[in-house]
């Protein structure tokens, strides 16, 4: 998943705490790399007790009436003679079960805040089918529906779901854990005109029946499950790559995405095959409240990627990793899931290095390390300092919260530094062996350090020393053997950004061959507040407001707000109305936020355009704008 909350907002502590379940050390599990070292404590499930193989799902979208109804049939072994399985669920309505297709009274428990409600459903040693018939309730947190409005194209509805970190629960009974893999078939029947599409073999245009069927043959967990469905067209780039958007949307979307299959070509190159079929991208309409999201074989992603010209697809890079990072080798919890972002956000760069050369990928790792730097001190400000390791402990906690920076960059920079401690050859000789032999399994911290020191560090005490990994997974901070990249490109940039405040003329800056990275790191580093002046300056010459370049708009607008640069309102609210990406909103609302001349404009805004954005943006939104208290 591709990015970021802020995370000054996230911090809300539930205070509850989960009876841990019972876990007999005997049990077999289902997840193909031996015995778990942790209980999920996100998961009410006992799926990791009992084999559950496969899903096949047969599901009815009710676009009008926001509904997702049918019934969910899970294939089991029950090898520890279980008396009940039980499944996660969240806001759905269970009509009835059956195993082994007998009736069975089942019970839902009540709901524990965002855990859901555990499904008791009783088992026998030779139960193999279970089969679950509900529908979804109002607030179920994957599920985004869209009125047309709030389409790019603004003529048909759509849906969409994002079922990570524990989402999945709340549109399906699932084992809803990341340790808990199943494969899955599906029938998706939706109205007449709109295409079904999942994380799965999918269809590459409209049929008539309006039903489609959907295989996934490799197992996954449940926050990999997804659907779509809405006026959709595809578009191929090549054999097995491709793009779908709304109708409007696709042929921009496809020119964006130009060089997706050579980017599927350079991970290969770098870490083995890419073991999923085929990988196509879903540009999703503006709602979507994320940058992208890993679905196997069919990444979701924003359309704040579509710049018109190519400068942001590094994102792609980021989903396309995770088919080795996260969905071949899965983070066992999500205390673990840096094993998921820290290894995809290091394999990103190397992807971006292969394709644009070193010095434009140590400008990305150099934003990726001023993003830890702040995030570290946000954190250590709340006193959350052990947020900071890389082994996280989420107890009683939304997995959400553990949604920072640190998985991304402390753990991509952890691995950059065994990288430069061992030699890149060597690393990435160790990673390909990594994936191949881990994939389709759960791995967990611990495990994944005696990998490392098995097949690695091979009882090298200096290395180790120097490396020193207990600073790193289970310490604060930024450790001080943290690697930076080459500073050459940005020097440059610092330079004419220092001459810019010493009042040289704009347009003896030398920025011709500057690329949003460039630009971003002239914006971060200028001076808290310019003057108007300076705005107005900077702006002739570049054309900031207004720009479609989403990064920039958003670094921009609060530059603007910031210091009361009103020329830009007009274009921030256009912009406010059309983008969902969380990562942009709440530093921008937050921003309008923290001085009194702007919240009220801030509360018009949010009020005006909360409807466009996701349950999950809402809810970290409400607390910026609707719950702000003054200071
Ligand atoms: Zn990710």
């Amino acid at each position: 998943m591709k990015k970021l909350l802020a995370i000054s907002f996230l911090l809300i502590l539930s205070g509850i705490s989960i009876s841990s379940c019972h876990f007999n050390s005997k049990d077999k599990k289902n997840t193909g790399a031996g015995l778990l070292t942790q209980k999920d404590i996100h998961s009410l499930s006992n799926g990791d007790s009992i084999s559950i193989k496969h899903l096949d799902l047969d599901i009815k979208v009710d676009l009008v009436n926001k509904l997702i109804s049918g019934q969910a049939s899970w294939t089991m072994e029950n090898d520890n003679h279980k008396k009940e399985l039980v499944l996660d669920t969240y806001d759905l309505g269970i009509d009835s079960v059956k195993a082994n297709g007998q009736k069975v009274a089942f019970k839902l428990d009540p709901q524990i805040k965002f855990l859901g409600s555990a499904l008791h459903i009783p088992v026998k040693d030779n139960t193999t089918k279970v089969t679950v018939w509900y529908k979804t309730g109002k607030d179920a947190r994957a599920l985004q529906w869209l009125d047309p409005e709030q389409t790019h194209d603004k003529v048909h509805p759509f849906l969409f779901t994002q079922s990570e970190s524990i989402y999945a629960r709340s549109w399906l009974p699932c084992p809803d854990g990341p340790g808990m893999r199943f494969t899955y078939d599906a029938r998706v029947s939706v109205p007449s005109g709109f295409l079904a599409l999942m994380s799965a073999v999918n269809p590459q245009s409209v049929n008539d029946s309006a039903i489609y069927h959907f295989n996934m043959e490799q197992p996954i967990p449940a926050y990999l499950m997804a659907l779509a469905v809405g006026d959709i067209a595809f578009k191929s780039i090549d054999d097995r790559t491709g793009v779908y958007a709304e109708r409007g949307m696709i042929d921009k979307a496809r020119w964006e995405l130009e060089d997706v299959g050579r980017m599927v070509d350079n991970a290969e190159q770098l870490y083995g095959p890419y073991r999923w079929g085929r990988y196509d991208v879903m540009v999703l309409p503006p709602g979507f409240p994320i940058g992208g999201m890993e679905n196997p074989r069919l990444t979701f992603c924003t359309p704040t990627i579509i710049a018109g010209d190519r400068s942001l697809v590094n994102l792609i890079a980021h989903e396309l990793a995770h088919s080795w990072s996260g969905n071949l080798v899965t983070n066992a919890t999500w205390n673990d899931f840096w094993l998921n972002e820290g290894f995809t956000n290091y394999f990103e760069h190397r992807i971006t290095e292969q394709m644009m050369g070193k010095s434009y990928a140590d400008m990305i790792w150099e934003l990726g390390y001023e993003d830890l730097v702040d995030n570290v001190n946000d954190l250590n400000a709340a006193h959350l300092e052990k947020d900071t390791w890389l082994k996280l402990d989420l107890k009683g906690r939304d997995p959400d919260d553990g949604l920072t920076d640190i998985p991304y960059e402390k753990g991509s920079h952890f691995l950059k530094l065994i990288e430069i401690s061992v030699g890149r050859d060597r690393f990435d000789h160790f990673l390909k062996h990594y994936f191949e032999e881990n994939a389709f399994k759960t791995m967990t911290t611990e495990k994944f350090l005696v990998y490392l020191d098995t097949a690695l560090f091979k009882d090298d005490s200096d290395l180790k020393k120097k490396i020193n990994i207990n600073a790193w997974v289970y310490g604060p901070g930024i450790p001080a053997n943290c690697p930076r990249a080459d500073q050459e490109r940005f020097v440059k940039v610092d330079s004419e950004r220092d001459k810019f405040l010493l009042d040289t003329p704009v347009e003896k800056l030398a920025t011709v061959e500057w690329t949003t990275h460039e630009w971003l790191h002239f914006l971060r580093k200028m001076p808290p507040a310019l003057s108007i002046n300076q705005m107005k300056k900077l702006d002739d010459a570049f054309n900031f407001t207004g720009t479609g370049n989403c990064e920039i708009a958003d670094l921009w607008y609060i530059m603007a707000v910031r210091a009361g640069y009103s020329h830009a309102w007009p274009k921030m609210d256009e912009f406010l109305s059309s983008v969902g990406r969380r990562k942009f909103l709440e530093p921008l609302y937050g921003q309008m936020m923290k001085d009194p001349k702007t919240t009220e404009m801030a509360l018009t805004l949010y009020n005006k355009y909360r409807k466009n954005y996701h349950p999950l943006a809402q809810e970290s939104l409400d607390k910026i704008v609707l719950n702000h208290k003054p200071q």
